[in-house]
Formats: C-alpha cells, sequence, structure tokens
C-alpha cells in the first residue's frame, strides 16, 4: 500500500461533508488528505446558514469542525463551485476518490395556485436570509400585515415562525443579520399561523423545539383544543409512537389549556389543513384552505373550505436536492443513487471512487448529528476500497492549484476563512454577540484577503 496518501475531494462542507473529512483524517492506514471544496467563502453548511440564529447550542458544533480543520492532511477550498470552477470529471481525474456532499440546495414546492405570488416565499429563503446567506441579503419580506402563515409542520416551520416571534431583547443576542433584526423588530404581524396538513400526533417536529415555543417572552401559542381530539387510527398511532410523538402530544395539550396571556405577538398552531391556494391581486392577500381528513394516515381534503386573510406566506414543507454537473442523479428520490454512499451508476453498479453523503445520498431527513454516522458508512466503503486497491492516489494538490489559478479563481483557504471568522467575531464582540455575520461575496473575499476585480 505504500505511505502515500491517497488525496480525497470531499465537496460540500456541511456537517455531511466534515464528518467525511473527520472520518478520512483519522484513519492511520491508509493515510489520507482531503481538500473541502465549498462554493461559498464560509464553510459549516447549514450549521452557520440553517441552524436558527437563537439556538447557539445547536451551532456550538461547529467546534468540532474547526477541530476536524486543524488535522494535517486538510484543506479548505472555499469559493470554488464545481461545474464552474473545477468539472465533476476533473476532480475524477485528479483526486483517489470524490465525496459529494452538497446537500439540498432548494425547496419542495406545494403546486397549487398563487405560489409565485410576490410575497409567497420558500421558508429557505427566509433562513437564508436572517442567517446572512450571501446570494439572499438582498430579499426583502413584507412583514406589514397582521398575519403570516407558515405551511408545514416541520422543525423548520417552527423556526421560521419562532424567528417571527422573537422580540428585539430575544434577537440582540443572537447572530441574525442586522437587517434581518430590524424588519422582525418593526413587523406589524401580530399572529402567525402554522399549518399541518396532518395531524397533531403526524406531525415531524421534535419536542424540544415544540417546548420551546411556550418559552417566548413576546408570543402566546394558540391552539384549538377541538384539533387534538384524534380519531381512533390516530389514536392507536400515538399509542405505539415514540416518546418524542407523546412529548409533542403533552406540550400541545399544555398550550390548548393554557389561558393567553395577551402578548404582543401569537403563534396559532392548526392541523388537517391544506393550502389550496395563494390569493392576491399582485401580491399575497389571502391563502385559500382545505379542512382534511385522516384515511390511512394520508391526508384527504373534505369539501370544507375557508379563506384566511394574511400578507405574507412560508411554504416549509422541506428541502429539495438538485443534480450537480455530471453527477448521477435520481430526480424521484432527488440523491445521488448510492449503496451506502458507493455512488451508481444507471446500470446499478458502482462508479469507482465516487461517493455521497448526507443530504444529497439519503434526502433531507434527520438533524445534524444523523451526518456523523451518515458520513462514517460512507467513508468505511471509500476505505475497504482504498484497501482492496480500487482507488489511484490522486495527482499532486499543485494540479488543482494549478487549475483554479489559471482560471483566476479566488480560492479561500482555511487561513481566509480564518481571518473571516475573526472578523465577524470582534465585530460582534462589543456588541455582546457571538458574531456580526458579512454578507456579502466581496466583503466576505475582502476579509479573506482577497481584493481584486469579481472574475
Ligand atoms: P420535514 O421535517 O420533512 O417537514 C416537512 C413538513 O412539511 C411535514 O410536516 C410535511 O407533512 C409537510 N408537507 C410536505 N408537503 C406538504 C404539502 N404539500 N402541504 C402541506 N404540508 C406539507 O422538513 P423540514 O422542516 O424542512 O426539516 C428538514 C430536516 O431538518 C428535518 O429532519 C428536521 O428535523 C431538521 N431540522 C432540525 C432542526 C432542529 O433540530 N432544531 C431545525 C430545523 C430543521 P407530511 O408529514 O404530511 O408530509
Amino acid at each position: 500500500m505504500g505511505d502515500r496518501p491517497y488525496r480525497v475531494a470531499v465537496v460540500g462542507s456541511g456537517p455531511a461533508g466534515f464528518y467525511a473529512v473527520g472520518a478520512l483524517l483519522a484513519c492511520e492506514e491508509p493515510r489520507f488528505e482531503v481538500d473541502l471544496i465549498e462554493r461559498l467563502p464560509t464553510p459549516w453548511g447549514l450549521v452557520r446558514l440553517g441552524v436558527a440564529p437563537d439556538h447557539p447550542n445547536i451551532k456550538a458544533v461547529s467546534r468540532a469542525f474547526e477541530k476536524i480543520a486543524r488535522a494535517p492532511g486538510f484543506r479548505f477550498l472555499g469559493n470554488v463551485e464545481v461545474g464552474r470552477d473545477i468539472r465533476h470529471q476533473e476532480l475524477v481525474d485528479h483526486y483517489a476518490a470524490v465525496v459529494y456532499a452538497f446537500g439540498a440546495q432548494t425547496d419542495r414546492r406545494l403546486g397549487i395556485p398563487g405560489e409565485d405570488l410576490p410575497g409567497c416565499w420558500p421558508a429557505t429563503a427566509f433562513v437564508a436570509w436572517y442567517n446572512g446567506h450571501p446570494d439572499f441579503q438582498g430579499l426583502e419580506f413584507d412583514l406589514s400585515h397582521e398575519r403570516a402563515v407558515v405551511i408545514g409542520n416541520g422543525n423548520v416551520a417552527l423556526d421560521v415562525a419562532r424567528m417571527l416571534a422573537l422580540t428585539p431583547e430575544e434577537l440582540e443576542p443572537t447572530d441574525t443579520t442586522d437587517a434581518a433584526i430590524e424588519a422582525i423588530n418593526a413587523a406589524g404581524v401580530e399572529e402567525i399561523l402554522v399549518l399541518g396538513r396532518r395531524g397533531p400526533v403526524q406531525a415531524a417536529w421534535t419536542p424540544v423545539e415544540v417546548g420551546e415555543l411556550g418559552e417566548l417572552a413576546g408570543a402566546d401559542v394558540l391552539v384549538d383544543a377541538s384539533d387534538l381530539r384524534l380519531d381512533a387510527a390516530s389514536e392507536r398511532e400515538l399509542e405505539a409512537a415514540a416518546p418524542t410523538v407523546k412529548r409533542n402530544i403533552e406540550h400541545l395539550r399544555d398550550y390548548a389549556a393554557r389561558p393567553p396571556l395577551g402578548k404582543p405577538r401569537a403563534i396559532r398552531l392548526r392541523f388537517l389543513v391544506s393550502p389550496v391556494a395563494v390569493l392576491g391581486d399582485g401580491k399575497v392577500e389571502a391563502i385559500e384552505l382545505v379542512r382534511n381528513e385522516l384515511v390511512d394516515g394520508r391526508a384527504v381534503p373534505t369539501g370544507e373550505r375557508e379563506i384566511v386573510p394574511c400578507g405574507v406566506v412560508f411554504r416549509s414543507v422541506g428541502y429539495r436536492g438538485t443534480p450537480l454537473d455530471d453527477v448521477p442523479f435520481d430526480p424521484e428520490s432527488c440523491t445521488v443513487p448510492n449503496s451506502g454512499g458507493r455512488v451508481l451508476a444507471d446500470g446499478g453498479e458502482p462508479v469507482p471512487g465516487l461517493y455521497c453523503a448526507g443530504w444529497i445520498k439519503r434526502g433531507p431527513t434527520g438533524v445534524i448529528g444523523t451526518n456523523k454516522k451518515d458520513a462514517t458508512e460512507t467513508v468505511a466503503l471509500l476505505l475497504e476500497d482504498a484497501r482492496s486497491g480500487v482507488l489511484a492516489h490522486g495527482s499532486d494538490a499543485s494540479v488543482v492549484d494549478g487549475l483554479l489559478g489559471a482560471r483566476g479563481v479566488r480560492v479561500v483557504t482555511q487561513e481566509g476563512w480564518e481571518a473571516i471568522d475573526l472578523a465577524e467575531r470582534s465585530a460582534g464582540e462589543p456588541r455582546g454577540r457571538p458574531r456580526l455575520k458579512l454578507g456579502e461575496w466581496e466583503s466576505l473575499l475582502a476579509a479573506a484577503g482577497l481584493d481584486g476585480a469579481p472574475r
């Protein structure tokens, strides 16, 4: 096998990417060197740009990523987009293996009339905006109407509802962008209506997130007791359900029993309703809903409809993977076809040297920690392939550097990212905030020491 390390490219620096890097660099025989390639100038994916800013404990997982980045053999290549700056085939040619961990880049759609009216947003765009994602800072959310609607019963829906409900005091110690803090503080929103197409037992959210709604300083949580009356099948489902589902229901029953305290905002949770149309003349003015009943666990519309006035709608019905360059892709599942993380070609056979991990491997489910097991499984197969001689060693690092250099790509190295990190933390410190994020591409590149004309 020899001493020469295998050079691996991991594409995407979110949790799945970092856990894959960690597993590779922890291996002593054979040894690996890893280039972590990232489209943005900053690492950590949804830990930086998706996790809600008022959840600093969840964001703290980035310390584990920082530790991985200090391991010998690690390089960060930020501001490098596969398909634009370097092609899939070039990665295949120059690395022993490529691990794709680029996540789910877009959102699922509802497929209803009015979905594209101004004011009807994917929740993912709102999340990226308040978290300082440089592609989303130009967006303007009109939060002046007294009702905002959030569609979906997952944790992202709860993040969006909660962020809209935070008080200035709750927002201030977070790393929410200044523009978002200003907009949320100034919002006219009084009710945030969260809609589930199925019942409370079938909701996808988790108990910690449901429970913390009840602790918001500036918002009551409103649940109608009649919405918690379960049909016989849901009763049975609850009986057999995981403890997390039971705790969700306990929280909801508690909310239904609580008298509202007249806080300035309210989060209202409703169940068994689906949007059928977003209505409005040139912008969102209302949403039309249909009442559902559960049949074999599925939401089936009844004839009962209602129109609810609102000024903004966030559809929070899940993320969706998108294809990349010439990498195999299954349009049905919106994932890279794979077996345990080995990428499969059209005929179903593994493509030597090609792997995937995280949401693009299994779909947009699970919590951050889920990606550790997922990435470790992928790396175990990569190791097996290296040991059985399936992998070449890959070109010297200077070859890829030469390619990127010749194309004028301004690569943000680990040092460059650390300079961004320091600049953001230093700006936040005097204001008692973890960081003030740089939200513009050019200011990020400048902070990384990469001044100069954009390509
Ligand atoms: P999710 O958990 O898959 O939830 C999607 C929700 O949208 C479900 O309630 C689903 O209902 C609903 N939905 C789907 N299509 C719909 C439609 N056409 N009409 C109405 N409702 C529809 O997705 P997510 O909230 O985007 O979260 C993604 C992942 O990140 C999850 O694993 C989540 O737990 C995780 N996450 C975790 C945290 C945290 O730990 N704090 C925070 C954010 C995200 P059905 O069940 O009926 O399909």
